[in-house]
């Protein structure tokens, strides 16, 4: 069976896309589910996020501008069943180099096909952008993920982000459906964090996973190498990334036996 692939994505920045797509990829590999990430941002967070030994010669820029095959860019993690196909600052140059390409919103979905039968999860962590590069990622999708962080525009951005969704069905992907929103940075002593909540539930209700709360911890992971789960197994975050892992495997789940 291929693989499910899911883009963790949301044009505006540092709302926890990084954030989620790492610690849904662990959560899935260490529930024994084998999972690629796939990051497809420049700023190459998710790959930092990982202390890696080795890192491959390739990355995701020379798989999408170069053809090479995306096998070459892949290497384990300290996780078992967790592989990562990292990037690097080169991937900026992509948005101009593919200008020229045919079919350029179609090369990461390509690429995908050659591996997509060796993995049942590939997580795709995308740039704070709608640039080529989320277009290939959304374009190579099943699902998309929304991590919405809980501020007073996040209603706005959500709005351009589904308008956006509702262009690639048109034109690029007709397979895409929202997987769900996850809320992050959620801080319960801030009135504003149920305000935001309660909004999203207004018009979104069904897509609404749950919410990640603010801490200390899971910012901490990252410079140490490790998913929170793996940092900090029982801290309140990584049973929220837990809990919302299980929904959405749920999700996917109740979809394939419709
Ligand atoms: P970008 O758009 O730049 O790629 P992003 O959407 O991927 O950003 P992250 O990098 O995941 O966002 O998160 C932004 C910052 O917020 C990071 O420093 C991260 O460690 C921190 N952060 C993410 N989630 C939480 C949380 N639940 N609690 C506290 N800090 C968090
Ligand atoms: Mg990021």
């Amino acid at each position: 069976m291929p693989a499910n692939i899911i883009s963790i994505s949301n044009q505006k920045g540092g709302v926890g896309k990084t954030t989620t797509a790492v610690s849904i990829a662990a959560e899935l590999a260490i529930k024994k589910h084998k999972t690629l990430l796939i990051d497809c941002d420049p700023q190459s967070n998710s790959t930092s996020s990982f202390q890696l030994n080795e890192l491959p010669n390739q990355t995701i820029y020379e798989v999408l501008v170069n053809q090479e095959h995306i096998q070459n860019s892949i290497c384990s993690t300290s996780i078992s069943n967790l592989f990562i196909s990292p990037s690097n600052q080169d991937l900026s140059a992509a948005e101009i180099e593919l200008v020229d390409i045919t079919d350029r919103e179609l090369l990461l979905k390509k690429a995908i096909k050659d591996i997509e039968d060796n993995y049942e999860y590939i997580i795709i962590d995308t740039p704070p952008a709608l640039g080529i590069l989320t277009i290939n990622c959304l374009s190579a999708s099943h699902w998309i993920l929304i991590p919405l962080q809980v501020e007073y525009f996040a209603l706005e951005g959500l709005n351009n982000l589904m308008q956006t969704i509702e262009l690639i069905r048109d034109k690029i992907n007709d397979q895409i459906e929202i997987l769900g929103i996850v809320l992050t940075m959620f801080d319960r002593r801030n009135k504003l964090s149920f305000e935001i909540e309660s909004e999203i539930k207004k018009y979104f209700e069904s897509l609404l996973l749950g919410y990640i709360p603010r801490s200390i911890r899971i910012a901490e992971a990252p410079s140490h190498g490790m998913p929170i789960q793996i940092y900090d197994k029982d801290s309140p975050g990584a049973q929220a990334y837990s809990i919302i892992t299980n929904k959405l495997l749920e999700k996917i789940e109740d979809t394939e036996n419709n």
